[in-house]
C-alpha cells in the first residue's frame, strides 16, 4: 500500500545496502546518538569499517552523489535498519522503515506534497489517531546561533538540569529539549525558542509549508521543541505521533529537510527531504486502533477436499498458474475443519471436492461469509469451467 501511495506522486524504488562503510554513516554527525551510540560497526575480514545501516538517508544520498540521477530525484524505500539499543515494546535492535527522499528541490510545496504522503498512507491504513507535529530548525546559521542561545541558557542554571541532560548539554545543547525527566520540565520549558532565531527565508519557507498543509486540510501542531534525533535536519522537521505507545517511543515516523548532507556526502550543494516510518510501530498502532481486523493477504478461493487431498495439490497448483490465489487445508481434515479454515482464510468462495464431485469431475462453489453480499447459494459446475467462471466473477 505504501509503494502506491508514493509510486502514484512519482517515486521510484531504491534498495540501499545493509552495510555501508563506516564513514558514510559517520557524516550524519557526531552530535547524533544513532552514530555514537547505537551503530552496529564492525572490521570486516578485509580491515575494512564497515556498519549496518542505522538508517536509510545516508545510503540513499551516497548512491545519489555516485550514480547522479537526473533532478528532481524521487525515491522510496523499504527495509530493515538496525540500532544497538535496550530493547522494548516499540524500540528494536532491528526494525523495518519504509521511507522516501527527494533531492534537488527547495520548494516549501515539496514538504507539504511530501508530509501528505506519509498522512494518506496513514489514512489509507485506517490509522485516526495519528497527530502530526511539525516545526522548522531554520537555515543551519539560524540553528547554530539557536544552539549556541541554548547553551547559555542552560549553562546558567547546570544544577537544576538532570545529569543525564547535562551530559547531553555538553554533547548537543538541542536534544535536551527532548528530555522526558520531570526535573527538566521546567527549564525546558521556558527555554528560548527556534522561532526567534529564523532568518527571514527560514521564516518564509515555513510559512508556506505550513500554508501548505492548510490548503490540503492536514491538521498538526507547531512544536517548536521538535527537534529530532539526526544532526543533518535544517528547516522543515515533523513527527507523526501515535496514540498507542508510550512517549518515549510514541513517534511513529519522521522526517525533514536535510539541504546540507548531499555536500557532507562529497556531492554538489542539493537541498533534501525526505521521511522514515517505523513499520513496527505503525503496526502496534493498527492494533491499538483496531483495524487490520481481515487477514493481510487474503486468497481468493479455498479448496476444500474431502477425498484425500490430491485433488487439492492439483486443483491449487492449476488456480495459481491461472493468477487465482488460492489456498488449502492439509492433513485429511474433516470436511467440517476445512469449511472453518475455509471462513477463516478471508476467500471469496470455497471450492469444495466430495466423493460426488470427484466421481463426475465437478467442483462445488460455496461463497464465504460476508464475502459476495448475502447470497450464499452454492452451485456444481464441471471442474472444467471453474477457473474461467472465477475469472468473469472474482475482481481482477
Ligand atoms: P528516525 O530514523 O530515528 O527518525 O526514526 C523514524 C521512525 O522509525 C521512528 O518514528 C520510529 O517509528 C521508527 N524507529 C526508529 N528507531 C526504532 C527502533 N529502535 N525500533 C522500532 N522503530 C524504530
Amino acid at each position: 500500500m505504501f509503494a502506491e501511495v508514493v509510486e502514484s506522486a512519482g517515486f521510484g524504488q531504491i534498495i540501499p545496502p545493509m552495510f555501508e562503510d563506516l564513514g558514510v554513516f559517520l557524516r550524519l554527525g557526531e552530535a547524533t546518538d544513532i552514530v555514537t551510540k547505537e551503530m552496529y560497526d564492525f572490521e570486516d575480514k578485509g580491515g575494512r569499517r564497515v556498519a549496518l545501516r542505522p538508517e536509510m538517508t545516508a545510503g540513499v544520498v551516497r548512491a545519489f552523489v555516485q550514480h547522479r540521477p537526473l533532478l528532481p530525484w524521487k525515491a522510496w524505500y523499504a527495509g530493515p535498519n538496525f540500532r544497538y539499543e535496550k530493547a522494548q515494546q516499540g524500540r528494536y535492535r532491528q526494525f523495518d522503515q519504509v521511507g522516501v527522499e527527494v533531492l534537488g528541490v527547495d520548494d516549501p510545496h515539496l514538504d507539504a506534497e511530501v508530509i501528505s504522503l506519509a498522512w494518506d498512507f496513514y489514512g489509507r491504513l485506517g490509522l485516526r489517531q495519528v497527530r502530526l507535529v511539525v516545526n522548522s530548525l531554520g537555515e543551519p546559521q539560524d540553528r547554530s546561533r539557536y544552539v549556541d542561545a541554548l547553551r547559555v541558557y542552560f549553562s546558567q542554571d547546570l544544577a537544576a538540569l538532570s545529569p543525564e541532560s547535562r551530559q547531553t548539554l555538553e554533547r548537543n545543547p538541542l536534544r535536551v529539549l527532548d528530555s522526558k525527566r520531570e526535573q527538566d520540565a521546567p527549564l525546558v520549558a521556558a527555554a528560548p525558542v527556534i522561532s526567534d532565531f529564523y532568518s527571514a527565508d527560514a521564516a518564509e519557507h515555513f510559512a508556506r509549508v505550513l500554508a501548505g498543509l492548510d490548503h490540503l486540510a492536514i491538521p498538526y501542531e507547531v512544536r517548536p521543541s521538535l527537534v529530532r534525533g539526526l544532526d543533518y535536519y535544517r528547516k522543515t522537521t515533523f513527527e507523526f505521533i501515535g496514540a498507542a505507545l508510550e512517549s518515549s517511543q510514541n513517534a511513529v515516523g519522521g522526517g525533514g529537510r536535510y539541504d546540507g548532507l548531499v555536500e557532507d556526502l562529497g556531492g554538489p550543494s542539493t537541498p533534501g527531504i525526505g521521511f522514515a516510518l517505523g513499520v513496527d510501530r505503525t503496526l502496534l498502532e493498527c492494533d491499538a486502533e483496531g483495524v487490520f481486523g481481515a487477514p493481510a493477504n487474503p486468497v481468493s478461493v479455498f479448496v476444500v477436499d474431502v477425498t484425500g487431498g490430491a485433488e487439492a495439490l492439483t486443483l491449487t497448483h492449476d488456480l495459481r498458474a491461472a493468477g487465482i490465489a488460492s489456498d488449502r487445508a492439509y492433513e485429511g481434515r474433516s470436511m467440517k475443519s476445512q469449511m472453518k479454515a475455509a471462513d477463516r482464510s478471508g476467500a471469496t468462495f470455497a471450492i469444495i471436492i466430495g466423493g460426488d464431485e470427484l466421481a463426475s469431475g465437478a467442483v462445488t462453489v460455496r461463497p464465504l461469509a460476508g464475502q459476495v453480499g448475502d447470497d450464499r447459494t452454492q452451485s456444481t459446475i464441471p471442474r472444467t469451467e471453474l477457473i474461467p467462471m472465477l475469472k468473469r466473477v472474482l475482481p481482477s
